[in-house]
């Protein structure tokens, strides 16, 4: 086989305890408590209750494809719509062995309530299939890519579903679907999908948008408890898009990086380790378990360390009842989706810590998805200093409208992000009625 075609982001092998999975760790179920804790706050009516409750469409597709020494392998797909109720459904593709139709869902109902938190006409959706690209090479990760794109082709259009990347997916996935896409509509259609390289269409920053977000709502965090970024040590589990450049952004403002990992494991450093020295080795796709220059600690430890700010930036399940009360940070910044079982968050709130929670904290790769979808459809493309302006003020103002519902309704972040966002979701559900 050729060089794998992907470097695999960090498995959810990550900090897992086996024994906690039943339990804990179903990730829908873990949506579904939050959201019932949001819905009851909020006084829902009985009918909406039941309706959000339920994604709108879930597609299973076969996936077969020739592999390059010419056997027949049978994958299979996930495109999960969960609510598209203000907009277009918005939302990942990821390739993993681990992705299961509950994850999909669970990630599904997150996009849809990350969008409506940050205030941007879409619903939410996500897919994946069940497959391992470290182990294929870039001709059988093309194929698998098309094949999954032609199985679920007539929920995909600018105006009804627009895929994004997400774990071990990349820009070179997005061109690949946007040209399946295009090619049965027998013309280019750019707005299919973002995440897309810029030169055919995708947005300045985008690559970068989930990091910076991270980084903006972090800062304001550290505000509010009367610290800054400067000098704040940061432990980042995950060395992927989001948490390299979280990490790169932290520490150009300032921050001491104290601990990074990936899925083979994390460095330490208590005096500050050499985050750019660090993201030339993962760019050369080397495992930091062989980076020589730091001590070496595994991902479980790394979320125990002594730091300012934790941010999960792998993948869900990490934070659980076991290991939160040993948590040190003052700030988690969830750059990862569904990194804190619904058990956990219940001792990260005695512990006081403060929680900025997955669909605040990284929104702003699904902002600048937005932004990249808008120029696409006007044709009309803005420099990376707009971009970044446009992220930082909608970050700044969903942190800030989280922060009033905390005050006012004496919730943690976690719910005042569930209360807004579904109270925006209900909204539309009002103003549109029920069709019958
Ligand atoms: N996969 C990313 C997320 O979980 C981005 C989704 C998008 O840009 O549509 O937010």
């Amino acid at each position: 086989m050729s060089e794998p075609a992907i470097k695999t982001e960090p498995q959810r092998i990550i900090g897992r305890d086996k024994d906690m999975f039943l339990a804990e760790e179903n990730p829908f179920e873990a949506m579904m408590e939050r959201f019932d804790h949001a819905a009851q706050l909020l006084n829902l009516d009985p009918g909406l209750y039941k309706v959000l409750r339920n994604p709108e469409k879930q597609i299973i597709v076969s996936v077969p494809i020739v592999r390059d020494n010419g056997d027949v392998e049978v994958y299979t797909g996930y495109r999960v719509l969960y609510n598209t109720s203000r907009g277009p459904a918005k939302g990942g593709i990821r390739f993993d062995l681990n992705v299961t139709l509950e994850e999909v869902k669970a990630l599904a109902a997150w996009m849809t309530w990350k969008c409506a938190l940050v205030n941007i006409p879409f619903g939410g959706a996500k897919g994946g299939v069940v497959c391992d690209p470290s182990a294929m090479s870039m001709t059988e990760l093309e194929r698998v890519t098309r094949r999954y794109t032609s199985g679920i082709i007539e929920t995909l259009g600018p105006d009804s579903d627009v895929p994004a990347p997400d774990v071990n997916t990349n820009e070179r996935v997005m061109a690949w679907i946007m040209d399946t896409y295009s090619m049965h509509h027998r013309h280019t259609v750019t707005a299919v999908v973002t995440g897309k390289p810029i030169e055919m269409g995708g947005s300045l920053g985008r690559r970068e948008a989930t990091g910076r977000g991270c980084m903006i709502v972090t800062r304001e965090a550290l505000a509010r408890l009367g610290m800054s970024l400067k000098g704040a040590r940061i432990a980042v589990q995950g060395f992927g898009n989001v948490g390299s450049v979280s990490a790169d952004l932290m520490a150009r403002e300032g921050a001491t990086v104290v601990a990074v990992s990936d899925k083979s494991g994390g460095v330490y450093d208590p005096k500050g380790l050499d985050v750019a020295d660090l993201l030339r080795w993962a760019g050369e796709r080397r495992h930091l378990s062989a980076y020589a220059k730091a001590e070496h600690i595994t991902n479980e430890q790394l979320l125990v360390v002594d730091c300012d700010v934790l941010i999960p930036a792998a993948t869900e399940n990490v934070i659980t009842r076991k290991n939160a009360p040993n948590i040190k940070a003052k700030v988690i910044c969830e750059g990862a989706n569904g990194p804190t079982t619904a058990a956990a968050d219940k001792v990260l709130e005695e512990k006081g810590i403060f929680v900025i929670p997955d669909i605040l904290a990284n929104a702003g790769g699904v902002t600048v998805s937005y932004f990249e979808w808008v120029q696409d459809r006007g044709g009309y493309f803005w420099d990376l200093e707009t971009v970044n302006r446009r992220l930082e003020s909608i970050m700044e103002r969903s942190f800030h409208e989280v922060l009033g519902l905390v005050d006012k309704h004496k919730v943690s972040t976690r719910i005042a992000c569930y209360m807004l966002a579904v109270d925006r979701v209900a909204a539309m559900h009002r103003l549109r009625g029920m069709y019958a």
